[in-house]
């Protein structure tokens, strides 16, 4: 095994594996360790919107129609309501397995000859280098991609952090042809669910509310029309939990440590951004390695999470508020054009500063809805 790197990634999963292909396109030698093994699962909506995309692109993985679902745009409902748009100049979005993304991103790195260790947990990092048990590989820069319960952070002492909304999601896969071009989200009084088509013959369901006990089966009762959507379809997965809230670090680097995607702070499940986030971060984490500037990092860092945290405090105002749910798809309704920018803004072609015109206009659609 290889004693020494240039950077050391802890976590293989999709943010470290990003910011592995992308120190190595800055001609680091790289080494990626993960106590799990390939290809990993974990509970996910499984979209991916076109910016996402956009930013796998550039790290060289692509996503093909045999190993996904478009979808075109997103769609609310609440209440027999719903309101639809596109996403803007026809981009679409992808569905795709979380298991078989990982699988993509992996191969991707291993073409660049990025050496893996998988089913290899770190057990504590120095100054100098990273810590497998009694083994150790010494390190000039250390990434910590080890999720939202990260021990790097822990270990680096940037665990302070503000959480809000913790909320449980819970998701499974119904062998179903998709119904629609759209990612779906379904907003109820219990909280919401959301479904992406991920197969010509398959979508991924994930229920996401404040209730730790509310599984899929009991949470679907609450939606009606989806629940016959999905009446006598079989399961393709295991109903996995986890948990989500948007949680801000102070700092994400120290020394020669960096954090990145979950481990770095998470935005809620909701938005569909975390995966788009990371592949970012990555980009610009590498860029910053590769000039020495961690402090670049953390003031790009900041910029990127912005518009994702700013969705997930909009979308999250409808949480459990059936009355505002109904006067918001009313508003939106007569306004599909808000609605539409809205969607730009999600994926990044609109700046917040228009959105608070379009909130003026909104609101003034609320109150008269
Ligand atoms: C219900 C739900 C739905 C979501 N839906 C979407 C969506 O539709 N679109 C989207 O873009 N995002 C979505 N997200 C967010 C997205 O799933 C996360 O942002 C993404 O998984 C973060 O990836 P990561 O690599 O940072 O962390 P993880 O995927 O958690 O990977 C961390 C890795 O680190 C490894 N690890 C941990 N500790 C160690 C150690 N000591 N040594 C070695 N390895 C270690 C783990 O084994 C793991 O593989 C959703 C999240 C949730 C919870």
């Amino acid at each position: 095994m290889l004693n020494s790197t240039d950077v050391f990634v802890i976590g293989g999963g999709p943010a470290g594996l990003a910011a592995a292909i992308a120190a190595r396109q800055q001609g680091f030698r790289v080494i990626v360790a993960d106590g799990a093994r390939m290809p990993i699962d974990k509970p996910c909506g499984e979209g991916l919107m076109p910016d996402g995309l956009a930013a796998l692109e550039r790290l060289g993985v692509s996503v093909g129609p045999e190993n996904s679902y478009p979808f075109g745009g997103i769609r609310f409902l609440a209440a027999g309501l719903a309101v639809d748009a596109a996403f803007p100049h026809g981009a679409s979005g992808m569905g795709v397995r979380r298991t078989v993304l990982h699988r993509l991103i992996a191969e991707r790195a291993s073409s660049l000859g990025i050496d893996f260790l998988w089913q290899t947990p770190v057990t504590g990092i120095s100054e100098d280098g990273v810590h497998l048990g009694s083994r150790k590989v010494s390190a000039r820069w250390i990434i910590g991609a080890d999720g939202g319960n990260s021990r790097v952070r822990r270990w680096t002492g940037l665990h302070a952090f503000r959480e809000r909304d913790r909320r449980y999601a819970f998701r499974q896969h119904y062998c179903v042809a998709p119904w629609t071009d759209r990612m779906e989200l379904h907003w109820g009084t219990l909280g919401e669910i959301y479904v992406t088509p991920v197969s010509k013959d398959e979508v991924c369901v994930a229920l996401i509310s404040r209730d730790p006990k509310l599984r899929l089966t009991e949470g679907l009762q609450r939606f009606p029309e989806l629940k016959a959507r999905l009446e006598g379809a079989g399961v393709s997965s295991a109903e996995k939990g986890a948990l989500t809230a948007t949680c801000k670090l102070k700092r994400v680097s120290r020394g020669n440590v960096a954090l990145i995607g979950d481990a770095s702070g998470t935005v809620d499940a909701i938005t569909g951004e975390g995966l788009c986030l990371a592949f970012s971060q990555a980009m610009v984490l590498a860029d910053c390695l590769r000039t020495g500037d961690l402090a670049r990092y953390e003031h790009e860092h900041r910029r990127l999470a912005l518009r994702p945290f700013l969705m997930a405090r909009l979308m999250l105002l409808l949480d459990r508020r059936p009355r505002l749910q109904r006067r918001t798809l009313q508003a939106f309704q007569k306004r599909p054009d808000v609605f539409k920018r809205l969607l730009e803004l999600h994926v990044g072609v609109l700046s917040p500063l228009h959105l608070a015109l379009d909130g003026l206009t909104l609101g003034w659609g609320l109150l008269t809805a």
